[in-house]
């Protein structure tokens, strides 16, 4: 996507491989400098183009002039002791700070990243909400994590989470087009390795069913009646239960991909056997699986839950018919849980 900054310069990053050619082109340069530069960028990750050293010095002061290649820096780096998980606060350009986790699985490392400066949603359990939202992130900031905490941490991600700061459907041009750049041919991966979270957007849900990405998507679904999700999820009151899961239904009919429920457990409001009879009438017929989060407590609220809760409720679903895990905590001792570190840092 062709996205200026505020001096005018393309946001490079984000440009697709077609669109690079299109602009070098315009320059009056050759067809394979586009590939050269595209390399550069994406492959061995340089941070200016000075560094770009098969061009020449005449095309290097072009680029600087019409293109910016955004950086990201390191603001705090938390390492976890008990389980590898890192915990990055990132500075951009412009001063704001977003957070972004690896965390080891078995099968590789995945990286958690943020959408957006702060967030409007409101979900009443979430710290990223809580001091309200600033800026949507460019698709060279999201992108722009990954890269930075490959280098910085040398290790390999093999899959992506959005599921940082912000919400990934409330910045939905940018975060198609991270996913676009991200997986074209000579892209970083396969969108197969990619989730997408969402609290429930339902316009953008049909919309991103119609783009056929081959991403996973994750509905932040929390409660299983209108009453109860609406006083921890205010969205609800703009997109209620039913048209958020008829919107998941169009999805797997579209893409064919299981839809994937979070549900972040909390004692006392949605934690019983009745909530569990709510939720397996919801979802019955549903090719899905449940993921269970004890919900991670911030100082602001006073909501609790634990693993014991979370398995207790996993055996109501299960004997109910439902695929339910509850998710690996990791991080425990970082404060993983996305939100924390921005906020302690900026207020
Ligand atoms: N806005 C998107 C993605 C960011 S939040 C969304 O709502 O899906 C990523 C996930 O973490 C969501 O499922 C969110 O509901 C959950 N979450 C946020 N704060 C949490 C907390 N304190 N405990 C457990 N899960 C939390």
């Amino acid at each position: 996507m062709v996205a200026f900054d505020d001096n005018g310069k393309i946001d490079i990053l984000g440009l697709l491989p077609d669109e690079l050619e299109a602009e070098i082109l315009k320059l009056g340069e050759k067809r394979f400098r586009a590939g050269q530069i595209f390399d550069w960028l994406h492959v061995k990750r340089v941070s200016s183009f000075d560094e770009m050293t098969n061009l020449s010095v005449q095309l290097r002061n072009l680029l600087n002039e019409k293109f910016c290649l955004k950086s990201l820096f390191v603001s705090k780096k938390l390492e976890s002791h008990t389980d590898n998980t890192v915990k990055y606060l990132y500075e951009l350009e412009d001063g704001n700070h977003v957070e972004s986790v690896i965390m080891e699985y078995n099968y590789g490392n995945t990286i958690c990243v943020s959408t957006q400066v702060g967030c409007k949603m409101g979900c009443r359990f979430c710290a990223s909400t809580i001091a309200g939202f600033k800026r949507d992130l460019t698709s060279s900031e999201i992108l722009g994590q990954i890269y930075a905490s490959e280098r910085d941490s040398g290790r390999k991600i093999s899959g992506v989470v959005l599921m940082g700061i912000g919400e990934p459907m409330d910045n939905f041009d940018n975060v198609v087009n991270f996913l676009e750049v991200l997986s074209c041919p000579k892209g970083f991966m396969s969108l197969r390795h990619v989730s997408v979270s969402t609290c429930g957007i339902v316009p953008r849900i049909y919309e991103l069913a119609e783009k056929k990405l081959g991403i996973t998507l994750s509905i932040s679904l929390h409660a299983s009646n209108n009453k109860s999700r609406s006083e921890i999820m205010p969205v609800n009151d703009r997109y209620d239960i039913n048209e958020l899961l008829a919107a998941c239904r169009y999805y797997f009919k579209v893409t064919g991909r299981r839809i994937s429920f979070e549900y972040a457990l909390i004692d006392g409001h949605n934690d019983s056997m009745e909530d569990a009879r709510e939720l397996a009438e919801l979802l019955g017929g549903f090719v899905c699986h449940v993921n269970i989060i004890p919900v991670n407590k911030i100082k602001e609220r006073n909501y609790h839950s634990d693993r014991k809760s979370a398995n207790r409720f996993r055996g109501y679903l299960e004997k109910l018919g439902i695929n339910a895990t509850v998710r690996r905590t990791l991080g425990a001792d970082i404060d993983a849980a996305c939100g924390q570190l921005r906020r302690e840092y900026e207020i």
